[in-house]
């Protein structure tokens, strides 16, 4: 296994590869290792310029040498392990280069700067900072590389499941953490390794003990720079580096190696106190915060709906007013399954009607995936009624879970609204137009959206869910639609 995807993203890697350092042994498998390792590695020493150089770019210090060869810059560093200079090309007047001295050989990266400075992809405030993580960087891997390219062979993730002893303990100390200031959080920063096996028990304990609706979900990684120690949440070794050692999952706090995020399974369960809104937020990520089946905006709607709202004329067209439409929104955003959304504050059901639309409208993804789009046209196109039933169906098993079982109550819902058409001349075509391009949108780069022709995009929307509605009483039946 690779470390990382491209030497352009890792230089220091590519390099301490290339020496390929023999008769190192591989050391023991203790995540404690890759933290000592931090601890001895070559600290940065800067190597002032004796005389005024000229032309000195603003953002460099007084290590720029500037236009001097490699055999002089390898005499400046004089063979002291972590000495570094800066010099500038004598070939490309403008390049800049960093000179640094590790494992016995000089070492030269071309700079660059663009606000910060990087040689890779990680972006540094200060040159002292980006020497100070090479140095980690290469020293680690230098010493570790076989210990690291086995590191998620046997990740601590899979068997921390089965550490039931603690989890109650543990449960107690979360719901303590819960209604605690901020003083936990900012200890729980300083991880010593009791806390780090706490942290990897918390999370096997909530993901065994509050997901009822087995809905995947993958975690959404993105780059986190870690204040002291932390250690991978996968594979349960040190992070190390000195700024981006990681990714955090936006949604459920899960800390891990940029390369163990690709082997950690979709099994994110969002935490309620990153999951700021109803409205707008991720369908899979709503439902497994607030672990409903279906987002509750979808239940508690429609229970008003039918309860009082079936025969009203122009169910679902005749809009409400948009401020209290509005209101429904900020209501949820804010109390949850709790908003109140009783007949006594809205007695116009059109505003329900509508908050409920809006839910549909304001999804990131939208109930009929991107994914999904063209397909479900394709096969409401379908004009045998048994053939475009089969393909439906098949359609409707690539959504995922909580997609799928939300649409499936939806339109149990909707096909009684049909059966009230007397009263409130709602049919499938009617409810067809309304909902068509409210659960669904072309992707950005589909053919549809590129002709720009939004009549045409509404025309194949409304078609495919006026079938979708007509297919649900046959699915139903069948116990394809349960
Ligand atoms: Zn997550
Ligand atoms: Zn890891």
């Amino acid at each position: 296994m690779t470390l990382v995807s491209s030497r352009a993203e890792q230089p220091w890697l590519s390099l301490a590869k290339s020496r390929n350092p023999s008769g190192m042994e591989p050391l023991p498998p203790l995540w404690v290792t890759l933290y000592q390792l931090q601890q001895e590695a070559p600290r940065p020493k800067r190597i002032i310029c004796p005389r005024e150089v000229e032309n000195r770019p603003k953002y460099y210090g007084r290590e720029f040498h500037g236009i001097i060869s490699r055999e002089q810059a390898d005499e400046i560093l004089a063979g002291v392990e972590g000495a570094y200079i800066l010099r500038e090309s004598q070939r490309q007047p403008g390049c800049y280069t960093l000179a640094l001295r590790f494992g016995n050989q000089t070492l030269n990266y071309r700079l660059f700067y663009d606000g910060k400075h990087f040689v890779g992809e990680k972006r540094f405030e200060s040159i002292h900072d980006l020497v100070t993580d090479g140095l980690i960087t290469l020293y680690i891997e230098t010493k570790a590389s076989e210990y690291i390219s086995k590191m998620t062979t046997n990740p601590i993730y899979e068997h921390i499941g089965y550490a039931t002893l603690l989890r109650e303990k543990v449960s107690r100390r979360l719901s303590r953490t819960k209604t605690e200031s901020r003083k936990t959080s900012v200890t729980s920063e300083e991880n010593t390794p009791v806390e780090k096996i706490t942290s990897l028990v918390r999370r096997a304990a909530l993901t065994q003990n509050d997901n009822h609706f087995n809905y995947e979900k993958a975690h959404n990684f993105k780059v986190h720079t870690f204040r002291g120690p932390h250690w991978c949440e996968y594979c349960a070794n040190f992070m190390w580096g000195l700024i981006a050692q990681g990714v955090r999952c936006s949604d459920c706090g899960l800390n891990v190696h940029k390369q163990c995020s690709k082997y950690v399974p979709n099994d994110c369960q969002p935490d309620l106190k990153r999951i700021k809104r109803v409205y707008c937020c991720d369908l899979t990520t709503l439902v497994k915060a607030h672990n409903t089946q279906r987002p509750m905006v979808v239940d508690s709607c429609i229970r008003e709906i039918e309860a009082r709202g079936l025969k009203s004329e122009g169910l679902y067209r005749v809009s409400g007013f948009t401020e209290h439409i509005e209101d429904v929104k900020m209501a949820f955003d804010r109390d949850g399954d709790k908003a109140d959304i009783s007949a006594s504050i809205y007695p116009d059901i059109n505003i329900i009607a509508g908050a409920l639309k809006l839910y549909f409208r304001d999804l990131p993804i939208p109930v009929i995936t991107y994914d999904t789009y063209s397909k479900f046209i394709e096969a409401a196109k379908i004009s045998n009624p048994d053939e475009r039933l089969e393909a439906i169906h098949e359609v409707l098993m690539l959504l995922p879970a909580a997609h799928y079982e939300t649409l499936r109550y939806l339109m149990i819902h909707l096909k009684k609204v049909t059966l009230h058409e007397k009263e409130n001349f709602m049919n499938a075509e009617n409810l067809g137009i309304v909902f068509g391009p409210t659960l669904m949108r072309p992707p950005e780069d589909s053919t549809l959206a590129t002709l720009n022709d939004m009549r045409a995009v509404c025309r194949a929307c409304g078609g495919t869910v006026s079938s979708l509605l007509w297919s649900a009483q046959t699915l139903h039946t069948a116990g394809l639609y349960k």
